[in-house]
């Protein structure tokens, strides 16, 4: 109890151990040019410097589980902590302060885990949580095609069944980690004639298997973060299957929901680091720049309260549902205007690129992933689409393909 005789808050407690430990296990981060891990997570296109990153992902998480901090709010029987929501958030708003590397693990740790508590069988749940808690595995995740992505209802990749496995077929795009990746989740055409959600299977994919081409794609920051994922013949057994057959699209709602909360729930940039910009730039006295640092502060304060009501929803048992659209659109309007702000702060050295830019063009790297953060995850136009029909009632968008057989829809 502290001296005051008032109880000890239990988050307060739980932090102080997390820092205890975080504080004797990583380097705090400084906002600043000596800021190399998030300047090689948004920055180093070099194979060497992805490679580099994923080991260095892979080395923390391990050193996480080996003391017990892994998977705080997942359930011990699977190596996880057994903690609260609360207490995992109060840990990653801790380790957000220290210079370590976690971006390989997000789909896995941030979507996957969550998803197989759910809906997993208990040899899956053996079989890939505890593995993924120490680190051995990177996952990605097979979702967009090209010609499905924000329908992704309508994706056309297909699976048929062939005695105890099954045989996919099809393309996927936008594969973020797939050329680094052990596994991925599959979401697959199982029944053509049924409506275009209900034929969908949800299945886990050995990466290693037979037939399956990866194929970087680069994007404007010089980063090879996604690619393009050719499936011929892939055989998949059928345990593999995660939840019911033709039930994938339930199941593929909890790894959105655990994605988009994932995405709303924090960028690499924080306020600290926006005023570190400005008085390093001698702008900070500047009185329309000012306005604009406050507004940046009042967006953080904004965010974060967004994110305390969707981990409310998440500890209460309720679908995050609306509450994630509303943050993932707030997230993405302020990585936008971060992206302004610091190259306006910057001033006319805000053009240069790489060892040239100040910060060895860390805020151009940062600008021009705000673009990955507004489109991942579901794009403005369809979390405003969202937040129409579920928060302001308006009348929903037509749908004549809901009901129809998938096979009789019309392609593109
Ligand atoms: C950085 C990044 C990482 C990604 N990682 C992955 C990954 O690992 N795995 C994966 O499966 N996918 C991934 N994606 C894909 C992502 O989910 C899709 O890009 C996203 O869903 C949008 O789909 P699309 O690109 O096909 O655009 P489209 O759906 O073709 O949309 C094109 C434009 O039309 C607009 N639009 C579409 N439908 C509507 C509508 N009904 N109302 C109003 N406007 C509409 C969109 O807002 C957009 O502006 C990633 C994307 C990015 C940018």
């Amino acid at each position: 109890m502290p001296e005051d005789g008032a109880p000890e808050d239990p988050i307060a407690a739980f932090r102080a151990r997390a820092r205890a430990f975080l504080e004797a296990h990583a380097r705090p981060r400084r906002a600043g040019d000596d800021d190399f891990a998030r300047f090689r997570f948004l920055g180093d296109p070099s194979p060497e410097g992805d490679a580099a990153h994923v080991r260095a992902c892979k080395e923390w998480q391990r050193t996480l589980f080996d003391a017990g901090w892994a998977g705080i709010a997942w359930p011990e029987q699977y190596g996880g902590r057994g903690g609260t929501p609360a207490e995992a958030r109060a840990f990653a708003q801790e380790q957000a302060r220290f210079d370590v590397e976690t971006g390989a693990f997000a789909v896995g740790i941030g979507m996957v885990g969550p998803t197989l508590i759910v809906h997993g069988t208990e040899a899956q749940k053996r079989r890939y949580l505890p593995g993924l808690l120490r680190g051995e595995e990177v996952w990605c995740q097979l979702f967009s095609e090209p010609g499905a992505g924000s329908d992704l209802a309508g994706l056309r990749t297909r699976a048929v069944r062939d005695g105890d496995e099954w045989v996919v077929n099809g393309q996927k795009v936008w594969s973020s980690g797939a050329h680094h990746s052990e596994l991925g989740i599959l979401l697959a055409r199982t029944d053509p004639d049924a409506p275009k959600h209900q034929g969908i299977t949800y299945f886990v994919l050995d990466m290693a298997s037979p037939g399956i081409e990866v194929r970087p794609l680069r994007q404007i920051n010089g980063v090879a973060h996604f690619n393009e994922v050719f499936l011929t013949d892939v055989r998949v057994p059928h345990e593999n299957v995660v939840g019911e057959v033709n039930g994938g699209w339930a199941v593929a709602q909890t790894t959105l929901g655990a994605e988009r909360a994932l995405i709303g729930g924090g960028g690499a940039v924080t306020f600290r680091d926006l005023t570190r910009l400005a008085r390093d730039q001698g702008r900070d006295g500047d009185p329309l720049l000012r306005q604009r640092l406050a507004d940046a502060f009042i967006r953080f304060e904004i965010l974060k309260y967004l994110g305390r009501r969707a981990q409310a929803a998440r500890r209460d048992g309720r679908s995050a549902g609306a509450e994630a659209s509303v943050l993932k659109l707030a997230m993405s309007q302020h990585v936008a205007m971060n992206g302004d702000l610091a190259l306006a702060l910057e001033g006319a050295r805000g053009m240069l690129l790489h060892g040239d830019a100040p910060y060895g063009g860390f805020w151009q790297q940062s600008f021009m992933n705000q673009w990955g953060v507004r489109i991942g995850g579901g794009t403005e136009q369809v979390q405003r689409n969202v937040i129409g029909e579920r928060v302001l009632g308006l009348p929903p968008e037509p749908r004549p393909d809901k009901t129809a057989p998938f096979r009789e829809l019309v392609e593109g």
